[in-house]
């Protein structure tokens, strides 16, 4: 359980962790590059409308020119002739580009115009034809310069008229000074066409009426796009320019992409070793675990074995201490094992010992007896808080037990069934270490607690060992309880 949370988490939520950083980072950059987008657009766009304002006004200046040309003529009482017009309009400095004509209109008719060829004009009255769309009325009325167009002119360009009234000292209104525009010569001059630099334009505000006025270059989708929008300011009105790339905004910031699958790709690979690292760890535990269960227990008679036997003797002695109880054990040796051996041969022989590794596993009936392999065909019963006389009646019944097994034998030795000699040890920590300090010797005082254990359960085995040894000199299959 604890395995799949932390193998599962850990790399699922820095894999999470990982796509969050990295949206984090698409999403800042995706703003980023949409207003470099459109502030590099904007400035396209602010040069364009800088070229076009600049040579509206150029040309419009005229129709200013010609008021002065009016007012100084009129303080220096000098009569306005179609001369001394002709000769001003000639020499101003605009004419011969984006100037279609010049006139000028005396209480609004038309007396004067530039060039000669306009001479169909002589004589119309302003009022009269703008009648419709009120613009000179409108003019007189602000007192400001309007612009009307651009329209197709009777010579077949695309115009602008920019009319400004024109007031006397006494504020008395003394007419109009016109100054026509060629529109397709303005936008050649000022490098004015559907698409420049990348970007699609459009201009809007037919009459000088800014965002409400038609759609009179360019195409008037760009108006319903997402498009961005400067005005083009002059005297009384207003135009409105709006530009947007040829292939529209692009959306998506350069290299995003290769970005958004690399970072994919990366959170992949580090949550995979990371998930692979919690496996690795959980699978190196496991095998410290078996490893430590393995070298716990015997392989053959999965009894416990010679390591385990010493720690749970040690920790038995000092319990023995603590709560002034006895502590005694069995040495189990197979009688004539050699020859069961040499007889039945080896495999044969691990059987054996497995049935009578069983039979004293099974004699180990409190929680705390333990059943340990000593070594070879020798075995160690445990038995905490147990007398003598006690454990050898463990060692009896336990004898007989195997013997009862009738483990056939037909070899050399003189018994027909698989026997066991015991020889059966038994001490009293508690008093032994009392009687250690009592003495003051190395026991008591030298030794730390688990010197001590060490110590006195060797030779607890020893003594058990050399009961044994009398056991089998008696003449085997017996229990000795005693060194005499
Ligand atoms: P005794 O009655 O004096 O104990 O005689 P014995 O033959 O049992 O004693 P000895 O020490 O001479 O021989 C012990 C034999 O136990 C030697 C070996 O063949 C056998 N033995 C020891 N360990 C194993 C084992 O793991 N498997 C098998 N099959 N035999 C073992
Ligand atoms: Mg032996
Ligand atoms: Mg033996």
């Amino acid at each position: 359980m604890k395995f799949s949370l932390t193998s599962a988490g850990i790399p699922l939520v820095t894999f999470v962790a990982l796509i969050l950083i990295a949206a984090y980072i698409d999403t800042s950059r995706m703003s980023r590059h949409h207003v470099q987008e459109r502030s590099l657009a904007a400035e396209k766009l602010d040069r364009q409308r800088e070229r076009l304002e600049n040579r509206l006004y150029r040309g419009m200046s005229n129709a200013v020119a010609l008021r002065s040309f009016v007012l100084s003529s009129l303080t220096t009482d000098q009569t306005i002739n179609n001369q001394n017009f002709t000769t001003f309009a000639s020499t101003l400095p605009n004419v011969e580009k984006t100037v279609l004509g010049l006139q000028l209109a005396p209480d609004a008719i038309i007396r004067y115009v530039f060039p000669e060829s306009d001479s169909v004009l002589l004589g119309v009255n302003l009022l009269n034809i703008t009648k419709d769309n009120g613009t000179v009325q409108r003019a007189i009325v602000d007192r400001r310069m309007i612009v009307d167009g651009p329209r197709l002119l009777s010579q077949g360009n695309q115009g602008l008229v920019a009319r400004l009234p024109i007031f006397m000292s006494n504020n008395q209104f003394w007419g109009f000074s016109t100054v026509v525009l060629d529109f397709d010569r303005l936008a050649i001059e000022s490098e004015l066409n559907v698409v420049v630099n990348g970007l699609r334009l459009a201009i809007r505000g037919k009459d000088g009426r800014g965002s409400t006025g038609e759609v009179f270059f360019g195409d008037a989708e760009l108006f319903s796009l997402d498009s961005i929008r400067q005005d083009i300011n002059f005297h009384n009105g207003n135009w409105q320019i709006a530009g947007i790339p040829v292939s529209g905004w692009s959306g998506y910031w350069p290299g995003r992409n290769l970005f958004l699958a690399a970072s994919i790709s990366l959170s992949l690979l580090i949550s995979t070793l990371i998930w692979r690292n919690a496996q690795h760890k959980y699978q190196l535990s496991l095998n410290e675990k078996l490893l430590r269960a393995l070298a716990s227990e015997d392989s053959l008679t999965k009894l416990a074995n010679r390591r385990t036997l010493q720690n749970h003797l040690d920790v038995e002695w000092k319990r023995a201490v603590r709560m002034k109880n006895t502590l005694a054990l069995l040495m189990i040796d197979i009688d004539y094992f050699k020859d069961y051996n040499d007889h039945y041969g080896h495999l044969e022989g691990d059987k054996c010992l497995c049935l009578i590794a069983n039979t004293i596993k099974a004699a180990a009936k409190r929680p705390a007896d333990l059943a340990a392999r000593f070594g070879g065909e020798e075995f160690v019963l445990v038995l905490p808080d147990t007398t003598l006389d006690s454990a050898l009646n463990v060692a009896e019944k336990l004898r007989l037990d195997i013997l009862a097994q009738k483990i056939d034998r037909d070899d050399a030795a003189p018994m027909d069934y698989v026997t066991v000699s015991i020889g059966v040890a038994s001490s009293n920590p508690s008093a032994e270490v009392e009687v250690g300090m009592g003495m003051g010797m190395g026991m008591g005082m030298g030794m730390g607690v688990e010197q001590r254990s060490r110590h006195s359960t060797r030779l607890l085995l020893e003594e058990a060992d050399k009961r044994l040894y009398r056991a089998k000199a008696k003449g085997r299959n017996r229990a000795e309880a005693a060194d005499v």
